[in-house]
């Protein structure tokens, strides 16, 4: 086969993120240094977990090591690996599109902070290979992948296009290198990366843990010691948020950073961090499970242990170092192993402790955190692994009361001695709950409500029978008994009053609900649905109805109930008492059944005729 250079464009997205970088009048250009150092390390990482599985890959005991190279004549400076490499479809789909996610997270970011700088993003999140273009004139990249023959060099001027071409001869991975451009006005204000000096605090400042070596010439320039291992009071904040954007690419700095070493029955040392921002793929593909590093006596196993934590904490992120392990761990020994049981049951306390902490001591930082993975948490609950109470303990709710949301402990810290049970009410958002019939007989006794708007929700409540002792009742129960003894005695008097009329709408609608009676606990509103089965379930209606499945509307088990003493109701007694037969009477029964829908969020099931009646209905008003 022979090739020559193919010329390509590069995808538009891309060419305007060049376009920013060499533009850019940001200062700290060096952060090109730590993300080449930090994607050869990544390189490094696969090739050895590859290696695992396929010995072959590793061509011979090479030490695996990142190199940079100087030449200070011809102005280059080469950033070398022997990793994993890449072949000419990767070098293509991974330097020429925006598939990368970092680089799409960065777009992301700044489309959505239009009056942001994009200098101060690029310095805060660095954009991966891209940035070496805030330096460079020009960028060559040689690489040959592992247990392949040939190499490939992909190279760009960042105007528009990129060739790539063979490379015969190339070396397993990927040599990156820079054609520095020419240092303009203030000298002082852009290092000259061709110094070694330079280079070495640089190396040292962002790039010290990198277990890997960092050769130049004879001299290792970092310490390879894992940051975990080291003494937290050696450590400051910027190191552990270095290590955590090495970690994860992810430019916010974590809400919560977890640093502890575990002595005893399992020996184990582990740095995790909670995320402040939810990754886009939380729900799906590789973010989807667990993405813990373990390893074991220095030695890298894996990226991704999913035994070491429950999936409901799978966007903790970080590292865990174990010395009880055989190196020669497959995931069905880590399944089994008593110590990887040990290992989580204490990270799940620890990570669990650290949220309870930070909803204490910083409730907005808690509130952004619960935003973003409260939705992950409830899966712990409805999988029924919140035992003691924990994950409910740290959940967040609207509630009946104010705006700002609840927790169940803040809950119960306001329940009056003569309120036994938190109430709650699901709903598809908090305006249509605030605006139900079901909490007004709550409101008026000054009872509040907890506000299950989140879809998962509706799983929740299954598992969720009680928090610390107090039960979790629905509003929505048939059987409920908030009545007082004027209320009973109302709907009693009005039952016996019109029994005829009840009698008739029962007939009307039997098909659409199980009864119609009348209500105890109503104070504002005409009529209100309640169900003996559990209470409807808004989301899992709506999804089935887009999904094009039949919606199971709140059908036959239902019960109207009607206010006795609501002037509507009074009136309908009184057109039956009049005439028996007054059509209008269906008409309004109808318009009562579907209002009553409406205010729980369900869409009545003939939505034209209910409009028809409403028009109807104004136009023959007075
Ligand atoms: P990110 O590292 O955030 O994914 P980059 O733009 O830095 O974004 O890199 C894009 C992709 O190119 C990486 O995800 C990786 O697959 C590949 N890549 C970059 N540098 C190397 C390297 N030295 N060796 C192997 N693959 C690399």
């Amino acid at each position: 086969m022979t090739e020559t250079a193919e010329t390509r464009p590069f995808e538009a997205q891309v060419q305007e993120l060049l376009n920013l970088m060499i533009h850019s009048l940001y200062t700290e250009k060096e952060i090109f240094l730590r993300e080449l150092v930090s994607n050869a390390s990544d390189a490094l990482d696969k090739l050895r977990f590859e290696n695992l599985t396929q010995p072959d890959l590793g061509e011979g005991d090479e030490e695996l090591a990142i190199t940079l190279e100087v030449n200070a004549d011809a102005r280059t400076l080469s950033v070398i690996d022997n990793g994993i490499g890449m072949d000419r479809d990767e070098l293509i789909a991974n330097l020429g599109t925006i598939a990368s996610s970092g680089t799409q997270r960065f777009l992301e970011e700044i489309s959505a902070n239009q009056g942001a700088s994009a200098p101060d993003l690029i310095g805060q999140f660095g954009v991966g290979f891209y940035s070496s273009f805030m330096v460079a004139e020009e960028v060559s990249v040689v690489s040959r992948k592992a247990g392949e023959e040939d190499g490939y060099r992909w190279r760009s001027e960042a105007d528009g296009n990129y060739t790539i071409e063979p490379a015969p001869g190339a070396k397993r991975g990927t040599c990156v290198t820079l054609l520095l451009s020419e240092r303009e006005g203030d000298e002082s204000e852009t290092p000259d990366f061709l110094d070694e000096g330079t280079l070495r605090a640089l190396v040292r400042r962002s790039s010290d843990f990198v277990e890997y070596p960092i050769r130049l010439g004879d001299d290792v320039l970092n310490s390879q010691k894992p940051l975990w291992a080291r003494p937290k009071a050696d450590l400051s904040d910027d190191d552990y948020r270095e290590f955590y954007q090495h970690l994860t690419h992810d430019w916010h700095a974590p809400a919560e950073t977890i640093h502890f070493k575990a002595e005893g029955a399992s020996e184990f040392t582990a740095l995790v961090y909670i995320p402040s921002a939810r990754p886009a793929n939380l729900f799906g593909g590789e973010a989807g499970r667990t993405q813990l590093s373990l390893y074991v006596r220095r030695v890298f196993i894996t990226a991704e242990c999913e035994d070491l934590l429950p999936p409901w904490l799978r966007f903790v992120r970080g590292v865990v170092e174990a010395s009880d392990l055989p190196l020669n761990v497959s995931r069905e020994i880590l399944q089994a192993n008593p110590h990887v049981r040990q290992i989580r049951r204490s990270l799940t306390k620890k990570i669990l402790g650290s949220l309870e902490s930070l909803r204490e001591r910083d409730r907005e930082a808690y509130d952004g955190v619960w935003n973003a993975f409260g939705t992950v948490l409830k899966e712990g609950i409805c999988t029924g692994e919140d035992e003691d109470g924990r994950i409910a303990g740290l959940a967040l709710f609207e509630s009946s009361r104010a705006s700002e949301r609840t927790t169940l402990g803040e809950y119960v810290e306001r329940m009056g001695e003569e309120q036994e049970a938190i109430w709650t009410l699901l709903g598809p958002d908090r305006a249509t709950l605030d605006a139900s019939p079901l909490v007004e007989p709550l409101r008026s006794r000054g009872w509040e409500v907890i506000y299950l708007t989140d879809p998962v929700d509706e799983w929740m409540v299954d598992r969720l029978s009680e928090f610390t002792g107090k039960p979790l009742r629905s509003v929505h129960a048939a059987d409920l008994d908030l009545a007082d003894e004027e209320g009973e005695e109302r709907a009693s008097a009005a039952a016996q009053a019109s029994a005829g009329l009840l009698e008739a709408l029962n007939e009307h609608l039997g098909e659409e609900v199980k009864e119609v009676r009348f209500s105890t606990r109503l104070v504002e509103s005409p009529a209100v649905l309640v169900s003996e089965a559990g209470p409807p379930r808004p989301h899992l209606e709506r999804a089935l109805r887009e999904g094009g499945m039949a919606p199971d509307l709140p059908g036959p088990e239902r019960i109207l109930e009607l206010h006795p003493g609501h002037p509507l109701i009074e009136r309908l007694c009184a057109m039956h008492a009049e005439a028996q037969d007054d059509p209008r009477l269906f008409d309004f029964a109808d318009l009562l059944h579907g209002q009553a829908l409406l205010a729980e969020g369900t869409t009545p099931r003939d939505p034209a005729r209910f409009a028809r009646l409403v028009t109807e209905l104004m136009t023959t008003a007075p």
